[in-house]
């Protein structure tokens, strides 16, 4: 923390890790005498640079760029690009950090990164968004490409946003590549990718949920955030005979007893997606459901839990009244949703727990996909993409079950998706020697 003074998230994700490898490296005497932990704990290189972009009224306004590129042991830089107002260096170090580690799980070869801005996307026009992505890619496209670093989106960086960044790098460059990922369809996206990681984390909570003798069928969920991957975790939840009852964003949450069916989630993401609306709108239209405004989901009475919006959205008061009110597994759909003392908590009670670098690693996986498709020119069907999406999710399943069983009855997926993910990346650097 003396080298990073006053990056909370970064040190947590980075403490959560240590506690893992440090004992490992023990015993694993070669990683320690390299140094790995402490390499891969310093970015290769973090650029950080201004946005200058005018608004409707034709004000000049300010935002500050970021693109953490913290490790290119196994592959290009790969993570995606955050606009929101709370951005700053300390979280996308965070997420950058995760990346590498989740990248590595995913059995492709693809470093780690991560970007964004303090921009806020909510209230802009098109034609402002517009402008602020291109003003974005113009420093952007300086340190990024297909060899280098191919980012993709993530909180409030949807299909829209990559468009115009793609866009405007095809500009700069004069060059039609495979340099971000999330693309349209029309533009060599990939099927799929816009419901990998909600789908994804489902794939992996079955997984979960078989390994320890429960099933997903008739579960009752509760699920946060009212985004992509919040949209398409409750989409694979009704597959699976689940019952999602919760859906929330930053001004409060929903609970309809009756369950969120395909009807309703068809009105949540035109809410979310076309009308750009508020989640309360939802208890507007239906009856049976009511809003709480400023709260989380974590007090409905649920089996399942689904953080799917942000980080430390999943504190340790709310983990305990989930605990007594007979949760039995908690699975990541957000980047390290789940604080230390909630995740103490689950420890303690033996909760299933999925960390998200193991269970949201379906979008990245999926964006890996559309690489591999735009550099061979070709596009998959939905089918084999969502089937090679669940074989990537099982395999990261039993990867992490063999680092990380604790008895017959127990798997600290913590451990094990932190221990699968750090050996191919260690290996591959030390193999590359001291860089
Ligand atoms: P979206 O922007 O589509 O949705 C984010 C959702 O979370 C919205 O409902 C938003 O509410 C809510 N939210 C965001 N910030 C906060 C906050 N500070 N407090 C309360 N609610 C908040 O993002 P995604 O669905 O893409 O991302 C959600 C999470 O999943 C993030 O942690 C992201 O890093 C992670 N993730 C995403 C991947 C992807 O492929 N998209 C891949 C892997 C992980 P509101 O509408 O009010 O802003």
């Amino acid at each position: 923390s003396a080298r990073n003074p006053g990056e909370t998230e970064f040190i947590q994700a980075v403490r959560e890790v240590a506690e893992v490898i440090i004992p490992f490296n023990e015993e694993n005497k070669k990683y320690k005498e390299a140094n790995i932990l402490e390499r891969m704990c310093e970015p290769e290189r973090a650029v950080i640079f201004r946005v200058p972009w005018v608004d409707d009224q034709g004000r000049n306004q300010i935002n500050r760029g970021f693109r953490v590129q913290m490790n290119s042991a196994i592959g290009p830089y790969k993570g995606g690009l955050r606009f929101h107002p709370t951005v700053n260096l300390s979280i996308l170090k965070f997420l950058a950090f995760e990346q590498v580690f989740k990248n590595s799980l995913t059995t492709l070869p693809l470093g780690g990164g991560k970007g964004g801005s303090d921009f806020d996307p909510k209230g802009k026009s098109d034609a402002e968004v517009m402008r602020f992505c291109q003003s974005f890619m113009t420093e952007l496209s300086k340190h990024i490409g297909g060899f280098t670093d191919v980012p993709a989106g993530d909180i409030g960086v949807g299909g829209r946003e990559i468009g115009y960044m793609f866009g405007q790098y095809k500009r700069l460059r004069n060059e039609f590549s495979g340099v971000l990922t999330g693309k349209g369809l029309q533009y060599g996206g990939s099927l799929i990718r816009t419901e990998a990681t909600g789908y994804g984390t489902v794939y992996f909570a079955d997984e979960v949920l078989k390994a320890h003798g429960h099933s997903m069928h008739g579960k009752v969920c509760a699920v946060s955030g009212s985004g992509n991957v919040a949209q398409y975790t409750i989409e694979k939840l009704l597959h699976l005979g689940a019952k999602p009852v919760t859906v929330s964003d930053s001004q409060g949450y929903v609970y309809d007893p009756e369950g969120i069916d395909e009807e309703k989630l068809a009105f949540i993401k035109e809410l979310k997606n076309e009308k750009r609306g508020r989640i309360s709108e939802f208890a507007g239209k239906y009856k049976s459901a009511t809003f709480y405004k400023e709260l989380t989901p974590w007090n409905a009475k649920i089996d399942l839990a689904f953080p799917c919006a942000t980080q430390n959205e999943l504190p340790d008061y709310d983990m305990q009244t989930l605990i007594d009110n007979g949760c039995i597994g908690v699975f990541e759909g957000a980047n390290m949703p789940t604080t230390e003392g909630a995740l103490d908590l689950i420890r303690k009670n033996r909760i299933l727990f999925s960390p998200g670098k193991a269970s949201n690693a379906g979008g990245v996986a999926t964006s890996g996909l559309e690489m591999s498709q735009n550099s061979m020119r070709l596009s998959w069907s939905s089918e084999e993409v969502d089937k090679k999406l669940k074989e990537i999710m099982v395999s990261i399943h039993e990867n992490c079950e063999r680092y990380g069983r604790i008895d017959d009855d127990y798997v600290d997926y913590v451990k094990g998706a932190n221990i699968a993910g750090y050996v191919k990346v260690a290996d591959a650097m030390l193999a590359q020697g001291h860089v």
